[in-house]
């Protein structure tokens, strides 16, 4: 044992791509990894015997650059890793090609509100032993090209598994895959249990055995957000037969195509798998699971569609109170609803706050905000205006430009109904050309509004930021392309912060949205629609243009206690429920132990 936190008995071990801790550190890029931080530091608070693994990267995502016109540069991160995490003596190793990658990991630690703690092993194959290539496979994070990002894979599935034995992590019984990213996982599994049986083989049976320990969270309707790869990458990674898993008589992509067409997986996968040029990492984490969900109820819908015969439940996603609570809001609970971090659910006590002092908290926040948005920008927004903000990765589907529809109708609103401003922040993929054009967009339309409606977009959006905006503005907008959302956590981390939604029905929100009573919807409800049916763009900018003209400025300007009511009742029925404790409680009884 090399620490103190490794001797005690683990039963989870949660293994995700990016996992986000800190602000400083770059492991993460968005909404999947914040996701993943958030998962763990609730299961600290509950004091679940969780381990994690994730992947070291020394350049990290990226740094974002805004030119005048909204143009995206990336530049690395510069970090010290040792000035975060703990270097561990333990080592294990892959075979990448027909070279020995030799891994070492770092490890951080999540303490709970109790003093519980969950460590996070970040693994590292910059090691002198290594060829340059593969020192490099701990590098960036979602750079590079497809066959890279599966030798990143074969690290953190593979790999991290060998990595836990090596720290002495003999008791765990539940595998979970946050995302198919890390699937690789179960063939390490699978392998184990044919060497245990002395086999140099899979059947059946290992199958079985490895279901029952695996778990697996998906994340996107969005088909980029599923990984494929040639099957012919795994026979370049793989090239001998015998460096695949110690496994002496398949190749690995035959090794592969057994699992998926095996007896014990799905009609529909095994379908697809006789095909077989394809390796998709999305069937095998479903072939290979005990329990998959969705993150989101309509999410878990969506999900059933796209893989009808897979039984796909829901757990809608949360984030940690303690953390994206401000801390003027922090005070406030702590005065008036002092158990709220060991026990979110009584957070439904907020309906009892004194409104004056929610206002002042919320007064607060949105005086920090507009001080970073002074330090970025140089401007100052006025604290009396209505604020609008909108924060999260530049891309298609989530249309962060549809409320720039109609400049004309905007000046109008503003006008007739009271100012308004918006703030926004949100980095691009630096290979999605439509997300960066969204950007220069709403850069254009900023120059074209000028007074009107102040914009102000805050470049390298991060935990911090991230943090600041969800609190500091009056509202948050959402506006995803349905049934794309997946699930969204930015308006929990609002509502946590007694700010109300305006956002179409999609993932989360379906769930959370009580009209007029914790925000307001853009556009109708809708049936699970099938990925890819167009939306009425107009038609959602029109609903949004008269939600806010017609009863939201109003309220805010004219009925300043009603609007309190409001934001109590988003702490009160969203903050209190759409929380990571509240979603790793269904974890453990719905996955974990059942
Ligand atoms: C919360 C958060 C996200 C995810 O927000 P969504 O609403 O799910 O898109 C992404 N990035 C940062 C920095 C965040 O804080």
């Amino acid at each position: 044992m090399s620490s103190q936190v490794n001797s005690t008995k683990r039963i989870v071990a949660y293994f995700s791509m990016e996992i986000a801790l800190e602000n400083a550190m770059p492991s993460y890029s968005g909404g999947l990894g914040v996701l993943a931080g958030d998962t763990i530091r609730a299961a600290a608070d509950l004091r679940l015997p969780m381990v994690a693994v994730s992947l070291l990267y020394r350049r990290g995502y990226f740094t974002q650059r805004l030119a005048e016109d909204g143009s995206q540069t990336e530049e690395p991160v510069e970090w010290r890793v040792e000035d975060f995490l703990q270097e561990e003596p333990a080592r294990a190793s892959v075979s990448i090609e027909d070279r020995r990658v030799d891994l070492r990991c770092w490890r951080y630690t999540v303490k709970g509100v109790r003093g519980f703690e969950v460590p996070v092993y970040f693994l590292d194959a910059d090691l002198p032993s290594n060829a340059v290539s593969d020192r490099n496979l701990t590098g960036t994070l979602y750079g590079g090209d497809s066959y890279y990002r599966l030798c990143q894979e074969v690290v953190l599935g593979i790999g991290g598994v060998r990595i836990l034995r090596a720290l002495g992590y003999n008791d765990l019984t539940r595998y979970h895959m946050n995302e198919g990213h890390a699937a690789l996982l179960s063939l390490e599994l699978l392998a184990e249990e044919a060497r245990e049986a002395g086999r140099a083989s899979i059947r059946g049976e290992d199958i079985e055995k490895v279901r029952g320990k695996c778990v697996f969270t998906t994340h996107t309707p969005v088909p980029a957000g599923h990984d494929r790869f040639p099957m012919e990458y795994l026979t370049r990674v793989f090239p001998k037969q015998t460096e695949f898993l110690d496994l002496k008589d398949a190749s690995a992509a035959d090794f592969m195509k057994r699992v998926l067409q095996a007896e014990q997986t799905y009609p529909g996968i095994q379908e697809a798998a006789r095909g077989g040029a394809t390796l998709n990492l999305t069937q095998l984490a479903l072939s290979l699971s005990t329990y998959v969900n969705g993150v989101a109820k309509v999410h878990g819908e969506t999900s059933r569609q796209m893989f009808p015969h897979v039984p796909i439940e829901a757990i809608t996603n949360g984030v940690h109170a303690g953390t994206w609570t401000s801390p003027a809001f922090q005070q406030l609970f702590d005065r008036y609803i002092p158990s709220w971090r060991e026990d979110n659910y009584s957070l439904r006590g907020a309906l009892g706050l004194p409104a004056e002092d929610v206002w002042s908290a919320h007064l607060i926040a949105k005086h920090e905000l507009f001080e970073e948005v002074r330090k970025k920008t140089g401007l100052n927004f006025d604290g009396e205006v209505f604020t609008i903000g909108f924060a999260r990765r530049a891309t298609g589907y989530k249309r962060a430009d549809l409320i720039l529809a109609d400049l004309d109708r905007l000046r109008q609103i503003a006008k007739n109904a009271g100012a308004f401003q918006i703030i926004y922040a949100g980095k691009a993929h630096p290979n999605d050309g439509g997300g960066k054009d969204i950007i220069r967009h709403i850069f254009q339309a900023k120059k074209a509004l000028r007074k009107a409606v102040p914009i102000v977009f805050l470049d390298d959006y991060n935990l911090d930021l991230g943090g600041k905006i969800t609190s500091g503005v009056d509202l948050w907008l959402n506006t995803p392309q349905f049934p794309l959302e997946a699930s969204g956590t930015s308006g929990m981390k609002a509502a946590l912060n007694g700010v109300p939604s305006l956002s179409i029905l999609d993932g989360w929100w379906v769930e959370g949205h009580i009209e007029g009573v914790t925000g307001w919807s853009i556009g109708e409800s809708r049936r699970v629609a099938s990925v890819g049916v167009a939306t009425d763009n107009a038609a959602e900018a029109e609903s949004l243009y008269s939600k806010l003209e017609g009863v939201i400025l109003p309220l805010y300007y004219a009925e300043r206690s009603r609007f309190l009511g409001i934001m109590q009742h988003s702490i009160a029925i969203n903050g209190s429920f759409f929380n990571t404790q509240r979603m790793v409680q269904q974890y453990i009884t719905d996955a974990y132990l059942h």
